[in-house]
């Protein structure tokens, strides 16, 4: 489970402040290098790690808290707020384009989910009445356009491909023509993903986004690769711009250093989370239910 060993820790931290009545600065000032501690295993960002105890420091020491009757339940309502203020805050959702069809393009590097993951989001928009049309651009590794194609049967949403001899600013454009001509609403762009991030597949991402504008781009990371999963972030954001985060794999990472990061680092929302490889495991991402995992 996403958050096990910092779950722990952190509880175990705070359950000792609850315990002691009045406190110290200097107890605030132990716990906070537990909590410090305590987020570096989890693979948190070196900088985000350092940002948060100093904001959560800050607040836990002023009067207010010191001189209340619970002060330890007061320094663990800081600590939840600012781990939901590290996500976001609030669940932050798709935009649509006031001139149909809105589009996405989906960016990411190979193996992290990116496939699977438009096949969820075509789920989830058909859920909300959307009628989506699936795009295969990734003409580079052979199997993507058939798996695209299995993944669009079975949530039932059609694919529209043009093989592998055209190429992906072509299809692009060629696809949201077709959804304009079929009165589909929404536009999913499966683009390629490499096993590193290099400047032809950065260039072909720019093409694509100039030639077809995209209501959001959204970026598929696999949060068990942890902070290089917020540093592949970082890097198409610069390049390219996102628009927001998807984080695939949640059920497999058991540190959550990704979760707790790449908001941070980037600025740009996680808007969803891949639970698992069935379709239906996909969920909008709740920064206060994240926390609430967290802190119990
Ligand atoms: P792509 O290369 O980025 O298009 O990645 P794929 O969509 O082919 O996915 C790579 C692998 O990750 C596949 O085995 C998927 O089933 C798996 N996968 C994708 N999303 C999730 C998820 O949220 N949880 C788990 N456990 N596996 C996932």
């Amino acid at each position: 489970m996403i958050f096990e060993g910092l779950s722990e820790k952190l509880q175990n931290t705070l359950s000792k402040l609850k315990s002691k009545g009045k406190l110290t600065e200097k107890d605030v000032k132990e716990a906070m290098r537990e909590v410090k501690l305590a987020l570096l295993e989890a693979d948190v960002n070196f900088k985000v790690v350092k940002d948060f105890i100093k904001r959560v420091s800050d607040r836990a020491v002023g009067d207010e808290v010191m001189e209340s009757l619970t002060p330890g339940q007061h320094v663990i309502k800081i600590v939840n707020e600012e781990l939901t203020a590290l996500m976001g805050s609030s669940q932050s959702k798709l935009t649509f384009s006031s001139k149909p069809p809105t589009i996405y393009m989906m960016v990411g590097l190979q193996g992290s989910g990116k496939t699977t993951t438009c096949g969820k989001l075509a789920k989830h928009l058909k859920k909300q009445q959307k009628s989506p049309l699936l795009v295969a651009c990734d003409i580079y590794r052979p199997a993507a356009i058939q798996q695209l194609k299995t993944v669009g049967g079975q949530v039932d949403v059609p694919v529209f491909s043009m093989g592998d001899g055209t190429s992906p600013v072509h299809i692009s454009k060629a696809a949201v023509e077709h959804a304009n001509r079929q009165g589909l609403d929404t536009v999913i762009i499966d683009t390629a993903g490499r096993l590193h991030i290099d400047e032809l597949l950065m260039e072909e991402l720019q093409q694509i986004k100039a030639a077809v504008k995209p209501q959001e781009i959204l970026l598929v990371v696999d949060s068990m690769t942890g902070q290089d999963a917020v540093n592949v972030a970082e890097q198409f954001h610069e390049q390219i711009g996102i628009d927001g985060v998807i984080l695939t794999k949640l059920d497999g990472d058991t540190r959550g250093g990704a979760a707790l990061s790449v908001r941070a680092v980037t600025q740009k929302p996680i808007k969803f989370a891949g639970i698992g490889e069935k379709i239906d495991e996909f969920e909008p991402f709740h920064p206060d239910r994240m926390a609430s995992r967290i802190l119990g």
